[in-house]
C-alpha cells in the first residue's frame, strides 16, 4: 500500500456552490465557470480537468495547478450475495473506514461515515470502544459519495444508482458540523447529486444545541438514536445523555420538525437483551412519544468481540414492535443484508428510512497502513 501524496491544491469536491464561485473569481474566473465545474464532477461523473471540454484551455490549466479532485482510495472492495456492495476505504497514511450501499428494488442507499472513530464512547457501539480519529474535512466526505457513484457504474444521463445517502457510518456528524454541513449542501444541491431532504439522514446520538443549529441551516432528515426510554438507562448507553437528557433532547427534535417543516424523526433503538427490550420498556417509550412527530426504527445489536450485550431475540423484537404500534407508535423492524460480506464495518447503513439493516460486523475499520 503506497502513501497518499498530500497536496495544497483545493480539492474541488469540498467545496458548495458558494465555495466555489468564490474560489473561481478570486482566481480571475467568472462565477459561471464554478457551475460547468460543478455539472462536470456531479451530471457527468468527470474527475479530470482534460475533459471538461468547454473550460477555456487557460482555465483548465489553472485548474490543474490549483486544483485538484480527489476521492478517498479502496482498499478493498467485497459484494454480498443480496447485492449489498462494502468497501475500506483509506482517509490518509493510517486511517480507514467503510462505506456500503445497499441496493432495493426502488432505492439504492449509500452509507458513510463523518469522522474517524468517535468519541461519544456510547457501550454498545464498536466506533465507540476505539476512540476517536480525527474528522473527515467536507471533500472526504463528499468524496465518498463521488467514488461509489463511479464504482456502481454511474452514467452521464443514465438512471440514479445512489437515492439515497446516510450519514450513518463512523462517527457523530454533529460533531463535525463544521465540514458535514457543507457535504450535505452539496448532496442536495441541484447542481451537486441533487438528493432531495427525504433522501439525506443525518443520524445523531443527540448533541442538542447542534440540532438546534441545524434547524436553522438544514432541512435533510434527522434521525436520533435514542436506545433507552429513560435517562437512568439511557446514561449507561449512550453517555452524552448524562449531559443531554431525554426530555431535552426531545424538545431539540420537535423544534427541528417544527422549524423545517417535516414529517418525522426517526428514533433508532437498538435491541439489547435484557437491557433495553421488556413491555415495560415499550410502554415508557410509548409515553415518550405517543401523539409526536416520531417513527421508531428497532434495529438488531450486531456483536463484535469484547462486547458483552447480546441482541434481543426475534421474538422479544416483535413484542417490543407490537406493543409500540398498538399504542399508536409506529414501529419497524429491520431486516439486515449482507450477512454474508459481514467482514468488519459493524455499520448500519440505509437503517432509518430505508426498511433494512445492513449487517457489517464491527463498524470500525482502523487500517494500520504498511507505508
Ligand atoms: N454517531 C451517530 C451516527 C453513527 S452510528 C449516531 O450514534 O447516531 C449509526 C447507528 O448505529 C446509531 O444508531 C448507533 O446507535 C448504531 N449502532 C452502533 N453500534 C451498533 C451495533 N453494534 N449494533 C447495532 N447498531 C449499532
Ligand atoms: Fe459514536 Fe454513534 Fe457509536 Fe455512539 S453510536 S459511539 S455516537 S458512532
Amino acid at each position: 500500500m503506497h502513501a497518499t501524496p498530500v497536496t495544497d491544491r483545493t480539492n474541488l469536491l469540498g467545496l458548495t456552490r458558494e465555495d466555489l464561485e468564490r474560489w473561481v473569481v478570486e482566481r480571475g474566473g467568472r462565477p459561471y465557470r464554478a457551475r460547468q465545474i460543478m455539472k462536470w464532477l456531479y451530471k457527468q461523473g468527470v474527475g479530470d480537468f482534460d475533459s471538461m471540454t468547454d473550460l477555456a484551455k487557460d482555465f483548465r490549466s489553472l485548474l490543474k495547478e490549483a486544483a485538484e479532485i480527489r476521492t478517498p482510495e479502496i482498499v478493498t472492495a467485497q459484494t454480498a450475495s443480496d447485492g449489498t456492495r462494502k468497501w475500506m476505504l483509506r482517509m490518509d497514511e493510517v486511517q480507514g473506514i467503510e462505506m456500503v450501499y445497499i441496493p432495493e428494488p426502488d432505492r439504492g442507499t449509500l452509507c458513510i461515515s463523518s469522522q474517524v472513530g468517535c468519541a461519544l464512547d456510547c457501550s454498545f457501539c464498536s466506533t465507540g470502544r476505539q476512540g476517536f480519529n480525527r474528522n473527515l474535512s467536507a471533500a472526504e466526505i463528499v468524496g465518498q459519495v463521488w467514488l461509489a457513484n463511479r464504482e456502481l457504474g454511474f452514467q452521464a444521463g443514465g438512471e440514479r444508482i445512489i437515492t439515497n445517502v446516510v450519514l450513518m457510518g463512523m462517527g457523530e456528524p454533529l460533531a463535525n458540523y463544521r465540514n458535514v454541513l457543507p457535504a450535505v449542501r452539496i448532496l442536495m444541491d441541484d447542481l451537486g447529486f441533487d438528493l432531495s431532504r427525504r433522501r439525506v439522514t443525518l443520524s445523531t446520538s443527540g448533541l442538542v444545541p447542534q440540532i438546534y443549529r441545524l434547524a436553522e441551516d438544514s432541512n435533510l432528515a434527522l434521525a436520533v438514536s435514542l436506545h433507552a426510554p429513560n435517562d437512568r438507562l439511557r446514561d449507561t448507553l449512550v453517555p452524552i445523555n448524562r449531559k443531554h437528557p431525554i426530555a431535552e433532547l426531545l424538545a431539540a427534535c420537535w423544534h427541528y420538525i417544527d422549524e423545517q417543516n417535516g414529517r418525522s424523526v426517526t428514533f433508532e433503538y437498538v435491541m439489547l437483551d435484557g437491557v433495553n427490550d421488556s413491555p415495560e420498556q415499550a410502554l415508557e417509550l410509548v409515553d415518550l412519544l405517543r401523539g409526536k412527530p416520531a417513527k421508531v426504527n428497532l434495529i438488531p445489536f450486531n456483536p463484535f468481540p469484547g462486547t458483552h450485550y447480546r441482541c434481543s431475540p426475534p421474538a422479544a423484537i416483535e413484542r417490543f414492535r407490537d406493543l409500540l404500534n398498538r399504542h399508536g407508535v409506529i414501529a419497524t423492524m429491520r431486516k439486515t443484508r449482507g450477512d454474508d460480506i459481514d467482514a468488519a464495518c459493524g455499520q448500519l447503513a440505509g437503517r432509518v428510512q430505508d426498511r433494512v439493516t445492513a449487517r457489517l460486523g464491527s463498524k470500525l475499520v482502523s487500517v494500520v497502513a504498511e507505508v
